[in-house]
């Protein structure tokens, strides 16, 4: 039987993967999986070299699976157009599968991918996958996009009781009777990016399950108490698998069904924690329809009326923020974390989020961009609905008042200011009393504490109060 292509692209993983399924399924197991590194991608504004250093971590992973099956996974680095149309000349494919990334750089390379494929007569087909529920499935009743969450939740809940969630075993592939020539693993250097010292976590679909499994599992902490410690910066209280999500070494629906599973058995506050976690799952595909339907969101506002605000943009604050030098110590240890770690507590990128935007008025492209070049979780369509949810620029009915004070973020959500101290060792001896305001502690305390505030730790770059009047001025205007 002549083989199909498998197009690997956000979906590393075997099991519950739709494409390859049907690949695997059209083919009797004669699949030949690829994975192409673009290097419009590699030098786009939104390359990054942890999360890229994460992909080639999962793609070792993907081929020794692979390979323990007598399959290969081929890798190439070019045009993914010329290389998907090379390859299969060189095995005599009669098919190309894939699973649908709505992103608009993707929508425009597969489209033309399947334009030139289709003129050389072969069979394309396009999978859902990396959502739950597509775009096209969760629409008003006058057929437009929601741009509201809650209706848009209320109205995805109800398709999926429609349409439960149905997994799908990895698939048995077979050896091809040709294979294309073998090329390496390229390294990151090789691929043009600098080194990093993210430690990664383990990579590939096993290990991602285990995570999920860590979390989620009857009877573990995690999941059943999601609701009440989702929130607080210090504990482990969220799955911490978006990145796995976002290159599909996890399957939504598998993530979706570990909860849902749990749901007619669970007590009360455990449904509660169910729901919570679901609805941050519905949260990604809210935002992955809303880049699909208005992709401007990539280039301005979603209001596009606030494109015009007069960004002040100073540079030198800028600077202070991406370092965590703002004298905000939730603001400054959740930026060492997104450096430390290439992840950030999703608290904490509401708090700096809004302490870019508002407090130091620089516009919310630059803090969009400087977390896709850090986050290994970096994934257009979230980052971009988080950001300008925070700025005030996005979905929202109101958003423009909504600033949060880094203080009281702080005590709120770090009482004991545990996270602060992880991520500023220099605050390290600092009491929870003045943790989230070491410039007032007074002098005889910071030589107990042994660090001096404005030369081992900095003053406030700018003071909260003033900030606010002067955000609120500018929105309004
Ligand atoms: C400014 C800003 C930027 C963000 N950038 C990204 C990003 O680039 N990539 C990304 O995956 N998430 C992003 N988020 C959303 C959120 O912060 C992360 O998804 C979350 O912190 C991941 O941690 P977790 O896996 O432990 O989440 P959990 O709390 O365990 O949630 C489970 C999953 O739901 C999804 N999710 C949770 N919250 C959100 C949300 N608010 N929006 C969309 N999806 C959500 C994620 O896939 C997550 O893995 C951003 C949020 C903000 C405020």
């Amino acid at each position: 039987m002549a083989p199909i292509i498998h197009w690997f692209r956000r979906d590393l993983r075997l099991a519950d993967n739709s494409a390859l399924a049907a690949a695997a399924h059209a083919a009797g197991g004669a699949v030949l999986p690829v994975f192409i590194f673009d290097p419009a991608l590699l030098r786009g504004r939104f390359a990054s070299a942890p999360r890229t250093a994460w992909l080639l971590a999962h793609l070792h992973a993907l081929a020794a699976q692979l390979a323990a099956q007598g399959s290969r996974l081929v890798i190439r680095r070019g045009a993914p157009v010329a290389e998907l149309v090379a390859l299969a000349h060189s095995v005599g494919a009669r098919a190309v599968y894939w699973n649908v990334d709505d992103t608009p750089y993707a929508r425009e390379r597969d489209r033309v991918a399947t334009n030139e494929l289709q003129a050389l007569g072969l069979e394309v087909a396009r999978f859902k996958d990396v959502v739950v529920l597509a775009r096209d499935e969760v629409l008003k009743p006058d057929g437009t996009p929601y741009t509201v969450f809650t209706p848009y939740a209320r109205r995805w809940r109800e398709r999926l009781a429609a349409q439960p969630v149905v997994l799908q075993p990895a698939p048995r592939l077979v050896a091809l009777t040709v294979w294309p020539p073998a090329q390496p693993m390229p390294t990151l250097a090789e691929l043009g990016l600098p080194a990093t010292r993210v430690p990664l976590p383990a990579a590939g679909e096993t290990a991602a399950l285990e995570r999920l499994h860590q979390f989620a599992a009857p009877g573990a902490s995690g999941l059943a108490h999601y609701a009440n410690q989702r929130d607080m910066l210090a504990a482990s209280g969220t799955s911490r698998l978006s990145p796995d999500l976002r290159l599909g070494s996890l399957s939504v629906r598998v993530a979706l069904q570990a909860a849902l599973a749990q749901e007619t058995h669970a007590t009360p506050e455990v449904r509660q924690s169910l729901t919570s976690w679901v609805n941050e799952l519905i949260w990604r595909e809210f935002y992955t329809q809303i880049l699909y339907h208005f992709p401007h969101v990539l280039r301005g506002a979603f209001r596009q009326a606030y494109d015009l605000l007069p960004w002040e943009n100073d540079a030198a604050q800028f600077h202070a923020w991406q370092t965590g030098q703002t004298g905000y110590p939730v603001v400054d240890a959740a930026m060492r974390q997104l450096q430390e770690e290439g992840w950030m507590h999703n608290r904490a990128r509401m708090i700096v989020a809004s302490f870019l935007s508002k407090d130091l008025l620089i516009d919310w492209r630059w803090g969009e961009r400087h977390f896709m070049h850090l986050l290994l979780d970096g994934d257009p369509a979230s980052n971009n609905g988080g950001w300008q949810w925070a700025a005030g620029t996005g979905t929202d009915a109101q958003p423009y008042f909504r600033i949060f004070n880094p203080t009281t973020q702080g005590q709120k959500f770090d009482p004991e200011g545990d996270y602060v101290r992880r991520y500023l060792p220099v605050l390290a001896r600092v009491p929870a009393r003045y943790i989230h305001t070491p410039h007032l502690l007074p002098p005889a305390e910071q030589l107990r504490a042994q660090v001096q505030i404005g030369r081992d730790y900095p003053l406030p770059i700018v003071d909260h109060k003033v900030q606010r009047a002067r955000a609120l001025a500018l929105f309004r205007r």
